[in-house]
């Protein structure tokens, strides 16, 4: 399994709150006050406008229910899509979600850099070799990182032009 820079493979692909399958928050973080001798704390629970539970068949009663993002999976770890299954459109779709998604984290990004970044990582990768007839199929994760990385780096040094 491939390493994508640190961000997005904190704040996105390993959190627990990100699908990695269509980068919707699929948890929210709840807080539990402080209650008799029990201190204050803050747990991850189910984001309701973009999850649903659904019954499943288990070899328990407990195991029946699952939490099943909008884009099909079960876990804020799974995806339904492979590189090859990726257009255009479709990428600017996530990368849509991905900017919204990171926001929502608290996460301040450079929208317009960010967005220029991916997609030309995205095409660079996706250009037609016209000689062999080759597609060349895009890592999608690593355009998707790449341009997290810029769009972070861009939000620090020119806070101005951030959050649109
Ligand atoms: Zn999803």
């Amino acid at each position: 399994m491939s390493i994508y820079p640190d961000e997005y493979q904190e704040h996105v692909l390993n959190a627990p709150d990100v699908c990695s399958g269509c980068f919707s928050i699929v948890r929210v973080e709840r807080e539990l006050p402080a209650r008799g001798w029990h201190a204050a704390e803050t747990y991850y629970a189910r984001n309701e406008q973009t999850t649903s539970v659904e019954h499943v068949q288990a070899e328990t009663v407990s195991e029946t229910e699952q939490v099943f993002c909008e884009c099909g999976v079960a876990s804020a770890f799974d995806r339904v899509w492979a590189d090859r299954d990726m257009d255009r459109s479709r990428f600017r779709a996530m990368l849509k979600r991905l900017m919204h998604s990171v926001e929502r984290k608290g996460l301040t990004i450079n929208r317009q850099r960010m967005a220029a970044h991916a997609l030309q990582a995205y095409g660079r990768q996706h250009t037609t070799d016209d000689d062999v007839q080759v597609r060349i199929v895009t890592d999608v994760d690593a355009a998707l990182a790449q341009g997290l990385n810029v769009g972070l780096r861009a939000a620090v040094t020119s806070p101005s032009a951030s959050t649109a």
